[in-house]
């Protein structure tokens, strides 16, 4: 199965990429997951991406088209793959239609998480994540079982991203309504587009996503 995850920063990709992964046994891949990676490491990659990022612009589509194509040609991709954060430009959809179409590995779905601005801002803000395991987490909708201690892992260690900031926040919607919704139109035409109702609870999201699959 191969899938893309679209909406807004903060609409819940991540969260529900991550249930989707458990769950069918296909990787998330999300290009915010490797460029934070890149900048951590001090790689050229991330050198030229960090500030960038941290403004809430996009990163260039060469740089993030060539990382992306590695990521898929690579052998855990075979089984199917969760696009988390990618495509989120004209051009990078394009760059991966013909990926795609050279491999013969059809997208079987585009889902578009769908969620106001007002509450994107409250979520971003609320964000933080496990920093040994990655397990996310929210303040208000979702905390860990016992205070301080994450419920996948066991850590004790928690971490904010630099991004999450309300200054920056108001950029990066920005970006996503002039840069990125224009893919809407795009999916929509190859008759692959599926909606689901984002601002619904988090476990209800996740239904509405196996019933778009469960669909086929
Ligand atoms: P994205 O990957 O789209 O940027 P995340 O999955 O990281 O979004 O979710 C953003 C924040 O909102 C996280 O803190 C997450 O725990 C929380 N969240 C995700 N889905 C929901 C939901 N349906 N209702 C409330 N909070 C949610
Ligand atoms: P969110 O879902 O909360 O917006 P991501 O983790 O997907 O966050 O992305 C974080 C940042 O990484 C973006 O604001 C952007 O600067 C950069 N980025 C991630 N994916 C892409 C992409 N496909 N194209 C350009 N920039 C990207
Ligand atoms: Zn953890």
């Amino acid at each position: 199965m191969r899938l893309i995850l679209l909406g807004p920063p903060g609409a819940g990709k991540g969260t529900q990429a991550k249930r989707l992964e458990d769950r069918y046994g296909i990787s998330q891949i999300s290009t915010g997951d490797m460029l934070r990676a890149e900048v951590k490491a001090g790689s050229p990659i991330g050198l030229e991406a960090k500030a960038i990022m941290e403004r809430g612009d996009l990163v260039p589509d060469a740089i993030i088209t060539a990382m992306l194509a590695a990521r898929v040609s690579a052998p855990g991709s075979a089984k199917g793959f969760i696009l988390d954060g990618f495509p989120r430009t004209v051009p990078q959809a394009q760059a991966l239609d013909r990926m795609l179409a050279d491999k013969a590995m059809p997208l079987d779905h585009v889902i578009e998480l769908k969620v106001d601005d007002a509450a994107l801002v409250e979520r971003i803000a609320g964000r933080f994540t496990c920093a040994k395991c990655g397990e996310g987490y929210h303040d208000s909708f979702k905390q860990p079982a016992k205070a301080g201690v994450c419920d996948a892992c066991g850590g004790t260690e928690f971490s904010r991203r630099a991004d999450d900031k309300a200054e920056t926040v108001a950029a990066r919607l920005d970006a996503y309504h002039r840069q990125t919704s224009p893919l809407l139109p795009h999916y929509a035409a190859q008759g692959k587009l599926r909606q689901v109702d984002g601002m619904a609870e988090m476990d209800d999201v996740t239904r509405q996503i196996a019933a778009v699959l469960g669909a086929g």
